[in-house]
């Protein structure tokens, strides 16, 4: 086989892939193309087009032999060439085109930002199915639709999905299904009875009018969406929670679907509940979701019909930014700080960051949207690369909460509560109101401790300690996984002195459920919830209001609206405050303020009590003073301070090896590499490390860091293209490189 060892970098055919080729032409060339096949390997190959046969389109997947296999991979470009030597493409999977060129484009762009193997960038693109070469053929949709009369008896799950079919008023497609909580041995039970018709639907697109006229402030914010619409621009949309910002979407997405495009808004993991896209079908008719919960053939499905131009508005998580579109106008970011629209492993890209790179390429409008937008959206809007639009004010009559410190210090906590805090959730419950208690720990315990001898319960295989759990009892590490049964007494010294020292949602909740025993709890946790129906049921119960106490963790920051709390308490947020990661004050700040906007709406505001150690911290005045804006502008004159992002471009090299001593060798040899790149380069530049990561074991393996930071971002990127040519690797280390990091520590 004969390839090129060149770098994307230096490859100016494979950018300009969309003039050369494209879904639907043929090329002309004597039948060399170049593939991107599935492989941790940083360059491209050369193949042979059988004689005779048209060259298969950029985009188009084709079956090539590759070592002493086949593999799928996709064609990145072609070029004249010679055959001589090379080996022939065994099957053109899709002769008419596959990928558009905006999404090999954007591979091609991946690979260089975030310096991953092409073939792997693609591999990350495509649904699984699409991945081993299944043909693009769409099956017709099934919808399932309830007959209006009839009941069943003695059947909880098909009464359930009977009642959940009526509720969403007309035929739920497959994709649906699911998402709705529906059973499917239920459904296909109702279809046999005859309860439930299944029927075959396409989803008619169109624009029912809202039912009430934006404010002022609204009207503004799609003022500023259509003039970026006018030169492919991105819009940050920053608006306090229930200022309207979903309701300024959808008017920018009629605008598209009235003229027959698409719209793609991304959401994060949890927040594509029935509830978001209940509320996108009821404005537009339809709305397809996409996310990682769905079946890998579901997924292809509703991507095969966003490429041909059947869906209009796709609401999906992370991955859906790589759907295919035939005619996209828009993009929407919701909630764009969102961690989860970071991938943390493989190609970890920031799905908000290629959202702004895809809508460049096909020139759209982006609207990144929140109410605490990342630093790093504030910087890019400050410096007038970002458009902006402000909602301050709350939709409707709701008034913001109210800010309080708690400060305990000389004070006794009880299960991490003070007195004076249990004073005023009584008083609010009392007043028939509900409260709404964070920690972002899940478990009863984060550290398991002898108070005999001081021994801590630690995870055998990682460098942590275990979390005691309550319900169902045991120690659990919360990095592998691993459960361990609780010991009755001190494994080192014997003693009967085991406790559990700080505290999670479930020891809150056993204190909480003791200090009022009379009024409903319900915890919310990755423990106690499984799949968005069961959330969405019970945050219905809640909204129908009366005294309840909802604790948990940061899955009671996003989304849901809960009228009827009216005091939010914040029981650590020293830990967040005063983390070592340079972002840990960024993170707490958004939790804090997206979990305080889910208190106090229409007639009743509501108050947050923030507990803490440390009320003299700057970041924590700054927010409870000035609100997010405030904190804002404190934590960026820090990062300018220190030269962190956005001062600074920055990327993590991370190794991990079960062998002693061989991660730093890869590393220092790296650090080597990229020293010297750095220094023939302009700006101020810092390689620190390799140093133990945080975790410096982990699932039994050793784990090392290098942190590069440059001030200017082509130097960083010089020097990783650098590091990608260079011949670091060992056979027992794994590395890789995370550009735009949000995890440091
Ligand atoms: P956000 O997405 O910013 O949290 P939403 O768009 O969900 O806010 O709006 C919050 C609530 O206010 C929703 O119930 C919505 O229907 C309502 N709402 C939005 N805009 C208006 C408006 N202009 N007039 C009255 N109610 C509105
Ligand atoms: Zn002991
Ligand atoms: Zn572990």
């Amino acid at each position: 086989m004969y390839f090129r060892r060149v770098g994307l970098a230096s490859r100016p055919d494979l950018r300009e892939s969309r003039e050369t080729g494209g879904a639907g032409r043929m090329p002309v060339t004597d039948g060399v193309v170049e593939v991107a096949v599935p492989r941790p390997l940083r360059r491209v190959f050369d193949y042979a087009v059988p004689t005779g046969e048209p060259v298969p389109p950029v985009g188009a997947r084709v079956r090539v032999p590759f070592g002493r296999t086949e593999v799928v991979g996709v064609v990145a470009g072609d070029r004249p060439g010679s055959k001589h030597r090379l080996k022939t493409i065994t099957e053109v999977i899709d002769p008419n085109g596959f990928l558009p060129p905006d999404l090999v484009e954007l591979a091609v762009w991946l690979s260089r930002y975030y310096h991953h193997p092409v073939g792997e960038v693609f591999g990350t693109m495509l649904p699984a199915v699409a991945r081993r070469g299944e043909a693009a053929r769409l099956r017709p949709s099934r919808c399932w639709l309830a007959q209006p009369e009839g009941t069943v008896d003695r059947a909880p799950r098909q009464a359930a999905a009977l009642s959940a079919l009526r509720a969403f008023g007309g035929p739920v497609a497959a994709t649906v299904v699911r998402p709705l909580g529906i059973d499917r041995r239920a459904l296909a039970a109702l279809v046999r009875k005859g309860l439930v018709a299944e029927v075959e639907e396409r989803p008619e697109y169109r624009v029912r009018t809202s039912p009430f006229d934006l404010n002022d402030e609204q009207r503004r914010a799609v003022e500023v969406i259509a003039d970026a619409a006018g030169d492919a621009g991105t819009v940050v949309l920053e608006g306090v929670t229930g200022s309207g910002k979903t309701e300024v979407y959808m008017r920018a997405i009629a605008e598209v679907v009235a003229r027959g495009g698409q719209a793609l808004v991304l959401v994060p993991e949890i927040g594509l509940t029935p509830q978001t896209l209940a509320r996108f079908r009821e404005r537009f008719g339809g709305a397809a979701p996409l996310h990682s919960a769905e079946p890998d053939a579901v997924r292809f499905d509703t991507w095969l019909r966003c490429a041909n131009g059947q869906h209009k508005v796709l609401v999906g998580t992370r991955s859906a930014i790589f759907a295919p579109f035939s005619d996209l106008r828009l993009i929407v970011v919701d909630e764009e700080h969102d961690s989860s629209f970071k991938q943390q492993e493989g190609l970890r890209y920031s799905a908000r960051d290629v959202a702004v790179k895809r809508g460049r390429i096909l020139g759209v409008p982006v609207v990144l949207g929140s109410a605490t937008p990342a630093l790093q959206t504030l910087d890019n809007a400050a410096r007038g690369r970002y458009g902006r639009a402000l909602l301050t004010r709350r939709a409707g009559q709701a008034t913001l909460p109210r800010y309080r410190v708690l400060d305990v210090r000389g004070q006794r906590l009880r299960d991490g509560l003070s007195d004076r805090l249990v004073g005023v959730l009584d008083q609010h419950l009392r007043a028939g109101n509900q409260a709404l208690v964070f920690v972002n720990r899940r478990g009863f315990a984060p550290t398991c401790l002898c108070t005999s001898c001081g021994w801590q319960a630690r995870c055998d295989s990682c460098d942590a300690r275990l979390t005691l759990h309550e319900t169902p009892p045991g120690l659990r590490c919360h990095h592998c996984g691993r459960r361990y049964r609780l010991p009755d007494t001190c494994p080192s010294c014997a003693a009967p002195s085991l406790i559990g020292l700080g505290t999670g949602t479930q020891r809150l909740e056993s204190a909480l459920g003791a200090q009022f025993p009379d009024v409903p709890l319900y915890r919310f946790d990755r423990d106690t919830t499984r799949g968005p129906a069961r959330f969405d049921a019970q945050f219905e119960l809640l909204r129908r209001g009366g005294p309840a106490i909802l604790v948990g963790t940061q899955m009671l920051a996003k989304g849901h609206h809960l009228p009827a709390v009216t005091v939010v308490a914040v029981i650590d947020a020293d830990s967040g405050f005063l983390s070592a990661d340079f972002r840990a004050p960024e993170r707490t700040a958004q939790l804090i303020v997206q979990v305080a906007g889910r208190a106090g709406r229409a007639e009743r505001p509501g108050e947050v009590w923030i507990q803490t150690y440390d009320p003299a911290n700057a970041n924590l005045r700054a927010l409870v003073e000035e609100g997010y804006r405030g904190f804002a502008e404190t934590e960026t004159a820090h990062r300018r301070e220190a030269g962190l992002p956005p001062f600074a471009a920055m990327a993590v090299l991370r190794a991990e090896s079960a062998h002693v001593g061989a991660c730093e060798a890869v590393l220092e040899r790296a650090r080597a590499v990229l020293r010297e790149a750095l220094r023939a380069g302009a700006g101020r530049w810092d390689v620190l490390g390799p140093a133990p990561a945080p975790m410096a074991r982990r699932s039994g393996r050793l784990r090392f860091q290098c942190l590069v930071l440059a001030s200017r971002r082509p130097a960083l990127h010089a020097a990783l293209a650098r590091l990608e040519q260079a011949e670091i690797q060992a056979s027992n280390v794994r590395w890789s490189i995370d550009v735009d990091p949000y995890d440091t520590f």
